[in-house]
């Protein structure tokens, strides 16, 4: 480097650092951050993108653009409302306002009026049992599989697990159920056939002294044709006169019924036909954060509380919050969804149309999230080239779409109405990025495939 290198201009880090506008820029940044956003700067002007007086500006730009976290909102429009890849439900208003009260110090395992040591998570716990009356108890967990993996380790220990063979499903990315069990040194005892199983399948392996019989509701996908399944009642007679307990999985959490959902089973249907312990998910239909809940008999619920694993799998005060207020807020987003009014849904819908001059064609949402499988909720859709799928996902608001059949499909079910404008400016967005001539023809060939199943995997 000669004297006259305009290299030697460049400011020294701690230099940089220390100037009050840095400071102030950098406020919610860590130092290590703020010291590599400043070599970068630093680099930039080494390389001569920069001139050696800008890296004080380039290191602020890059400061106030930075976020402290990655994750980005995502507006969805694929009509699947418990989409697995987009963290499944969205929490409603009193939820989130609970998560960012519950982020500080909270009486969590306090009684504040004494100053003692009180239960941890009481307020969930009694949502819980006043949502569901019909559970004598009941216990939140991490997630639905620790609830699987704490009831099976608790009640069967190394003992038999009985689970029909039509029951021992894969929900996603191949988290396998029987797996599962068998991993928490369970033996698992499969009875009946893929498509069939008889009461008197149990009758032959249910006897007093093996862990427990499991009931597995395998939502993410049905067998039709040839097929039986023993209901919760029938196993219930049995288990009761074998002393075995009934450990019904529902999977995704539907607290009773809803007439949307005809063939899902709920938490109080399945303890009311006699399950010892139901267990569900808490961000699929329940429409919470994750979580995993166990409701039933207060003996068994005390014996999986007080089990080892217990504190393994327990779940975190953000997650307690955000039940109980889920429980007794507001309507939440994933019932809003389910629940959306079809001609609402037309009419926003053609009200984006008409602005964008596209058409609306007719669209079936999705439970997903392995719930639901099969049911059609019928709705709407703007009808767009697939091409416009890339930057829509990119775009600020990011917006998925469902790519299907040679387009890219906007379904507003999932989005609330609020958002409608921010949808409009973003499809507009997208369109000014388009070459002119890229019309619907030209764009099929960039639908990619695997958009349309990664968007519409559930599980
Ligand atoms: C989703 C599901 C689970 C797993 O629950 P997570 O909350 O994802 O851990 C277990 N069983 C069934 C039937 C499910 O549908």
């Amino acid at each position: 480097m000669t004297d006259d290198d305009p290299r030697r201009r460049i400011p020294r880090t701690d230099a940089v650092t220390a100037l009050p506008q840095v400071r102030e820029a950098a406020q919610g940044l860590s130092q290590r951050v703020l010291t590599s956003l400043v070599r970068q700067a630093q680099e930039k002007a080494r390389r001569g993108t920069i001139q050696p007086e800008e890296v004080v500006n380039e290191t602020l730009a890059a400061v106030r653009h930075f976020r402290a976290w990655s994750m980005r909102p995502v507006l969805n429009a694929t009509g699947i409302i418990i989409h697995t890849n987009l963290g499944r439900a969205p929490l409603s208003d009193a939820a989130r306002e609970a998560v960012a009260e519950a982020a500080g110090y909270v009486d969590l395992e306090m009684d504040l009026a004494s100053g003692a040591r009180a239960r941890r998570g009481a307020g969930a716990h009694a949502a819980l049992l006043s949502a569901c009356p019909e559970a004598e108890d009941a216990l939140l967990v991490n997630n639905g599989a620790g609830a699987l993996v704490l009831a099976t380790t608790a009640l069967a220990g190394a003992a038999e697990v009985v689970v029909s063979r039509g029951e021992m499903v894969e929900i996603g990315a191949g988290f396998r159920l029987s797996e599962l069990v068998a991993s928490t040194g369970a033996r698992v005892r499969e009875v009946g056939a893929t498509n069939r199983t008889h009461l008197a399948d149990y009758e032959a392996a249910v006897r007093p002294g093996i862990g427990c019989v499991l009931k597995v509701h395998p939502s993410n996908y049905w067998v039709s044709g040839f097929t039986a399944a023993v209901s919760v009642g029938e196993l219930s007679r049995l288990c009761r006169a074998r002393q075995v307990p009934l450990v019904v999985d529902v999977g995704s959490g539907l607290l009773t019924p809803d007439e949307v959902l005809p063939a899902e089973p709920d938490i109080a249907g399945a303890l009311r036909a006699g399950a010892d312990v139901v267990l569900a998910s808490g961000d699929k239909l329940l429409g919470g954060p994750q979580a995993g809940l166990l409701l039933g008999r207060a003996d068994l619920i005390n014996q999986l509380a007080r089990h080892p694993l217990a504190r393994a799998v327990r779940a975190d005060k953000l997650t307690l919050a955000a039940m109980e207020a889920t429980l007794h807020g507001g309507p939440t987003p994933v019932q809003q969804a389910l629940h959306v009014d079809p001609d609402r849904l037309r009419a926003r819908t053609a009200a984006l149309g008409a602005e964008l001059d596209v058409a609306v064609v007719p669209h079936e949402g999705r439970v997903g999230g392995g719930g639901g499988a099969g049911v059609p909720l019928p709705g709407w859709a703007l009808h767009l080239p697939t091409a416009l799928a890339a930057p829509l996902r990119t775009g600020s608001p990011a917006v998925l779409t469902r790519v299907h059949d040679g387009a890219c499909l906007l379904d507003l079910r999932c989005i609330p109405e609020s958002q409608d404008q921010s949808v409009l400016h973003a499809v507009q967005q997208a369109l000014e990025q388009q070459p002119a001539h890229v019309g619907a023809t030209a764009a099929t060939h960039c639908a990619p495939a695997r958009t349309d199943s990664a968007a519409r995997r559930g599980g």
